[in-house]
Formats: structure tokens, C-alpha cells, sequence
């Protein structure tokens, strides 16, 4: 993919502040420090389109990108981060579910997990929420830098055996090496049927 520009749009919470729709959309969802914006900052080739956090779970909102003009990105707020304030975190459910039921441009969603870390109730629930929706789903390993080539599979076995999918569902990526980028690309311009 030939990135010619990448913008940020606007930030929303509820249906009635998102951006008209525009093309397809694709969304980027997972656990605060997952990687995701040094994903969607790897994928569009920006280095601070999406800022990276220092403090995981800062962006609490739901962030679109035009892409080209001709489809858009949309970060969607970071779940699980202990620090949150209890009432931000009980916002994170409905914000992310009605953006998921509601957004008719939505065409499918880049599913962050940490190689080295079991998935949670949180990321369990946003699973459940992506099959009763029947959105598209590529679910994607971070980070995979991080985990000698020997020991992946042995590495992913607790996800697999929480997920319930097949290895062969996962993309593993690489914001340091590059690693899975391509293959990443791929399964969102398909997504995004362009
Ligand atoms: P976000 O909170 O999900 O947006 O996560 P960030 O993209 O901000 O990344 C969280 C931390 O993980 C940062 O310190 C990143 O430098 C680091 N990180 C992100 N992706 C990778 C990766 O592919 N490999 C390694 N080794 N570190 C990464």
C-alpha cells in the first residue's frame, strides 16, 4: 500500500460526534501498551500520526485517520489499564460496542494481542462482541520481536488455547523489524475490499 497521506480527522465518543462516513473504515483495537499506535504508525510509514503513550490508556477515545482519501483508520481507545479511573473504564464498554454495532463503514477490525501475554476477560469480551457482530477480525501478535523464532508456536499456545482460533488466524508483527507488515496490509486491503 502507497501511503500519499495520512490525517487525523477528529476525536469522538458517541455516534453523533464520529466524522461523516467516508469509504471503508478499519479499526485497530487492544490492551493499553499492546503496540497499537506503533502498529498504525508503521503501517502508514508516519512515526507520531498516532502519539505513542508514555502512560498506557491516555487515549481514551475513539481517533480516525483519512488514509489517502480513500479510506479511514480508527484507533479505538485502550482497555485494561489499571490506573484508569473507574468511571472512564465503565465508559470503554458501551463507547467501543456502539461504535462496533453502529458504524455501517466499518468493514473490519485489527485485533491487538501481546505474544507474551494471556488474553484477558477484556480481550475476551472484545472477541465475543466481534463474533456476535460478525465484524471481520484479523487478530494480530505484537511485539513478536520479542520471542526467539524456536520457541513462537510454544509461545502462543496460551493464546490459542484462550482464543479458541488456529495459528494460522494470527499475523505476527514487528514494529522494531518490520516483520508481518506486509501481511498485515494485505488482510486490511481486503477487508476494506479495495
Ligand atoms: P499502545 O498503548 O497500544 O498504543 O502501545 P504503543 O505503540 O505505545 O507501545 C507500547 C510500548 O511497547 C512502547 O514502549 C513501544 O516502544 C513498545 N512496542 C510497541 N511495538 C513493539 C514491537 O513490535 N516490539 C517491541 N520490542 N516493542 C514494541
Amino acid at each position: 500500500m502507497h501511503i500519499r497521506s495520512a490525517e487525523f480527522i477528529q476525536s469522538a465518543t458517541r455516534p453523533g460526534n464520529y466524522p461523516p462516513e467516508q469509504g471503508p473504515e478499519i479499526a485497530f483495537a487492544g490492551r493499553s501498551n499492546v503496540g497499537k499506535s506503533s502498529l498504525i504508525n508503521n503501517l502508514v510509514g508516519r512515526r507520531k500520526l498516532v502519539r505513542t503513550s508514555r502512560t498506557p490508556g491516555r487515549t481514551q477515545l475513539l481517533n480516525f485517520f483519512r488514509i489517502n482519501d480513500q479510506f479511514c483508520m480508527v484507533d479505538l481507545p485502550g482497555y485494561g489499564f489499571a490506573k484508569v479511573p473507574p468511571e472512564v473504564k465503565k465508559a470503554w464498554g458501551p463507547m467501543v460496542h456502539t461504535y462496533l454495532a453502529q458504524r455501517a463503514s466499518l468493514r473490519g477490525v485489527v485485533w491487538l494481542l501481546d505474544c507474551r501475554r494471556v488474553p484477558n476477560d477484556e480481550d475476551l469480551q472484545l472477541l465475543d462482541w466481534l463474533e456476535e457482530l460478525q465484524i471481520p477480525t484479523i487478530p494480530v501478535i505484537t511485539k513478536i520481536d520479542k520471542v526467539k523464532r524456536s520457541q513462537r508456536l510454544k509461545q502462543l499456545k496460551p493464546i490459542l488455547a484462550t482464543t479458541g482460533l488456529p495459528a494460522d488466524a494470527f499475523s505476527s508483527f514487528s514494529a522494531l523489524s518490520g516483520e508481518g507488515r506486509e501481511d498485515v496490509w494485505e488482510r486490511i486491503v481486503e477487508a476494506l475490499g479495495l
